[in-house]
């Protein structure tokens, strides 16, 4: 019989109410054999995340030998959870353990993952399954003196321990080094844990997923999948029924984020389709989003006028050089990558004219240096005409497998009905989107106007 792994996000986890819809969820499906769970995340806008708890606990402890202040928030929640619960588990003495811990070792990587790790056995007592500690089967190795997931033996070490057990569950979010000198490095009172970045439970459940050949990673959440649009832009968008990984990679990275990037290739590689679905929503006829290779996508999928979704990030900055006969002067293009690289600023896109060139970086790449000595920098370098650098642009890319010189001409003729000056272009670099960029006051009016075109 198939088996699915599920993931279950922080808000999934937020109290005993939303614990239960969970139990309710993996209970209705036997298929449903390994569950990764986040740490309780908030219960509603004003609410703390655990994860952001752990590290204040963490930060405290530094300053001061103490987390207690912090840590009471902490054990007031699980407790919480476990007293509605009505199950038999020794919180307290698990709290005890990891409040002294935090005091102890500090170790923010320690604190971090302990939510993720109460969850899971919380989760598992409930059920009556077994608990999966992830230090045992996530493993990361030290590269460059920083630890890095370790794949292959990560998928070993997952294959040989769950091939054992019927049914777990796993806490998300971080997994063990076990070298020697990581293990220095990493000191914790238990042994080189280290954390993925935030939302990485996402990650955690992919590497289940691809490990254990399931029919399908599961990721549960508190929205309905991915939209067409960014919801908080456009009114209602339509949610995206099916979708590529290729183009999920190129919605996300532009700023559509519902699970976390690097979940997607560990999947992505052994053809396993993520579906994405609400925990909260689940008697809505939506099947949430499904994430599949593109040879799969059945030819009806939801694509309007050959795009599936549109999507923008805004802080951008564009590095404009203009120098007659640029295109004869042979290396000028390295010479003025060499000094970006030389202040490890890197860059999103580089669209050029003849003589000009022009250099988009995201504004959080220029905070190493100072615009005035960059700019003094460049001129030094490769003397040119003109130099500036225009703050205050956004990207949009409009996605699709179809991509076509009808959908170009779609997008710019909603920027001109919208009266919208598109700043940048870049075109036919991917076949996968049109990326423009507009001035950051245009970036909701632009979306909206997009948006109508292809989907209203
Ligand atoms: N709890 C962690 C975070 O808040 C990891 C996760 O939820 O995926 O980032």
């Amino acid at each position: 019989m198939s088996l699915k792994v599920c993931k279950f996000g922080g808000t999934s986890m937020a109290d005993a109410k939303a614990i239960r819809k969970v139990v309710g969820i993996i209970s209705s499906d036997t298929r449903r054999r390994y569950v990764v769970v986040s740490a309780p995340g908030k219960r509603d806008k004003e609410d703390e995340k655990i994860t952001d708890l752990l590290y204040g606990s963490c930060a405290l402890a530094r300053e001061s030998g103490k987390c207690e202040k912090t840590f009471k928030k902490i054990r007031y929640r699980f407790t919480q959870i476990v007293k509605d619960l009505e199950i038999n588990f020794e919180i307290e003495k698990e709290l005890e353990q990891i409040e002294a811990n935090i005091n102890l070792h500090n170790n923010k990587h320690y604190a971090a993952s302990r939510g993720e790790y109460l969850s899971a056995l919380i989760l598992a007592k409930i059920l009556g399954w077994d608990f999966v500690d992830s230090k045992e089967i996530i493993k990361f190795a030290l590269v460059n003196s920083s630890p890095e997931l370790d794949t292959q033996v990560t998928d070993k070490e997952i294959a040989a321990k769950l091939k054992e057990i019927e049914r777990a569950v796993i806490p998300g979010f971080y997994g063990s080094y076990t070298n020697h000198a990581g293990k220095k490095l990493l000191q914790d009172g238990e042994g080189g844990l280290v954390t993925f970045s935030r939302g990485g439970s996402d990650i955690t459940g992919a590497l289940v997923a691809r490990a254990m050949k399931a029919s399908v990673y599961e990721n549960f959440t508190d929205v309905s999948g991915y939209y067409a649009a960014d919801p908080k832009i456009v009114k209602e968008p339509r949610l995206i029924s099916r979708v590529s990984y290729k183009e999920l990679r190129e919605l996300s990275y532009m700023g559509a984020n519902v699970i976390h990037q690097d979940s997607i290739w560990p999947v992505q590689s052994a053809g396993i389709p993520i579906n994405i679905k609400n925990t909260f929503a689940l008697d809505d006829l939506e099947d949430g989003t499904m994430i599949m290779a593109e040879e799969k996508l059945p030819s009806h999928y939801n694509s309007f006028k050959g795009i599936v979704g549109i999507a923008g990030k805004k802080d951008f900055s564009v590095i404009l050089i203009a120098k007659k006969m640029m295109n004869n002067k042979r290396g000028f293009c390295r010479t003025v990558l060499s000094v970006l690289e030389k202040h490890n600023i890197s860059i999103d896109h580089i669209p050029s004219g003849i003589d000009t060139m022009s250099i988009v970086v995201a504004n959080e790449q220029l905070k190493t240096v100072s615009e005035q000595k960059l700019l003094a920098e460049l001129i030094a370098a490769v003397e040119p005409d003109t130099i500036r650098i225009d703050n205050s642009l956004a990207l949009i890319a409009i996605v699709g497998r179809q991509m076509n010189s009808q959908i170009t001409a779609t997008v710019f003729n909603s920027l001109d009905d919208a009266a919208i000056k598109c700043r940048i272009i870049d075109q036919g670099s991917s076949p996968l989107n049109i990326i423009i960029g507009v001035d950051e006051r245009n970036y909701e009016r632009a979306i909206r106007a997009i948006y109508k075109a292809f989907f209203r």
